[in-house]
């Protein structure tokens, strides 16, 4: 029988390969101990006392990835097995790293993190191709035939789930329907983890959607995460959003994600064809996305600055703008009015950027 140290690098929420990985373990009599880092800066001697005969490391983000190889100079000569997005990003499905069957097809192990909320996928994949996500390349093309329903995945007794799906709207109405209709009729509280694709809301999807009304990812409140990441998408944002309010759903109940800091997705006109905006200046279709979402909708913005750049003050003082909800009681022109121009603005040592959202899993 062995030790095994699970170490979870980054994860914000339970990290169900690990929990899979330890199910497989404990079935075999092996003893699993996890250690969670939550990102800090430096490896402490926390886990020390555990001398495992097996080491996992799991690292969800590319800016974490020096931290986690750092593990290797502790555990010299032991196993030690690296998985996650954080190790294989951008690589083909070829040269990543997968889990074998036997784990990848275990009940996850729930009492690993003590969470009460069930983690899975109907399905896995995107049809989509956005330029910064990792999902085409990981889980390449939704597959139907791989449905597993979720009542197939949220064990009795659960009365929360996260639902890990990449794109859940892409799917048929008929598998959509069937998916978020069982949570309704279950009473089993969903939150869409990685966010629906405003481009697939229609009347009557808008119409479950504020029946399902979805939870944020602590359960606590309601909240229906969406994204406006291209420029060139803003005719589905001023399109289908009043859908979505004109269902019932309100605009500070919906978070809409932008990616910030990549170039090719803030391409487009020189001016909005919907209100006139000046487009033209590095940071003009960041400042643009909010006063559309926040001033015209009241959808709450939420900044993911691409690779967690940080060479970037402007982008650092807005993305602190928009994720603390200073917008909602001050304009960035005033924000933005206290910083030099120049300096670097103070960093109180948060963590601006979040995960991408198909790092969730
Ligand atoms: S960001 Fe979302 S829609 Fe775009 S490729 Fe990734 S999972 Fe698909």
């Amino acid at each position: 029988l062995v030790k095994v140290l699970l170490v979870d690098v980054d994860s914000k929420i339970a990290n169900l390969a690990l929990m899979k990985i330890s199910s497989y373990h404990k079935s075999k009599g092996d003893e699993v101990f996890l250690y969670r880092h939550r990102a800090k800066k430096n490896f402490g001697f926390e886990f020390f006392d555990v001398d495992p005969g097996l080491v996992y490391v799991s690292c969800l983000f590319t800016w974490n990835r020096p931290l986690a190889q750092s593990i290797n100079n502790r555990f010299r000569g032991k196993p030690l097995l690296y998985g996650g997005t954080g190790f294989d990003h951008g690589r083909p499905a070829s040269e990543r790293n997968y889990l074998p069957d036997v784990i990848e097809y275990a009940s996850p192990d729930y009492d690993l993190y003590g969470n009460d909320y069930a983690l899975g996928f109907c399905l896995r994949g995107c049809n989509r191709k956005c330029q910064f996500c990792d999902v085409p390349l990981k889980e390449g093309r939704i597959k139907l035939a791989d449905y597993r329903p979720p009542w197939t995945w949220v064990p009795d007794g659960f009365t929360k789930a996260m639902l890990l799906d990449n794109d859940p709207a892409l799917y048929p109405d008929k598998l959509h329907d069937e998916i978020f209709r069982w949570f309704m009729s279950s009473g089993v509280r969903c939150s869409i983890t990685q966010g629906y694709d405003i481009r697939c809301v229609t009347p009557e999807r808008a119409a479950l959607l504020a029946e399902l009304n979805p939870y944020d990812l602590k359960f606590h409140d309601h909240r229906l995460y969406i994204a406006w990441d291209y420029l060139g998408v803003e005719g589905f944002i001023r399109e289908r959003i009043p859908m979505l309010l004109d269902a019932g759903i309100k605009g500070v109940n919906i978070s809409c994600y932008m990616i910030t800091g990549f170039a090719p997705a803030t391409k487009g006109p020189d001016r909005c064809p919907w209100d006139g905006a000046d487009l033209t200046g590095p940071h003009a279709a960041d400042l643009h996305r909010y006063e559309v979402l926040w001033k015209d909708f009241g959808v709450l913005p939420f900044v993911m600055v691409y690779n967690n750049e940080r060479g970037d003050p402007w982008l650092r003082a807005f993305a602190r703008f928009i994720n603390r909800r200073v917008f909602k009681h001050t304009e960035w022109a005033d924000y933005r009015g206290w910083l030099p121009e120049k300096a670097t603005p103070p960093d109180r040592g948060e963590k601006i950027a979040v995960e991408n959202r198909d790092d969730f899993r």
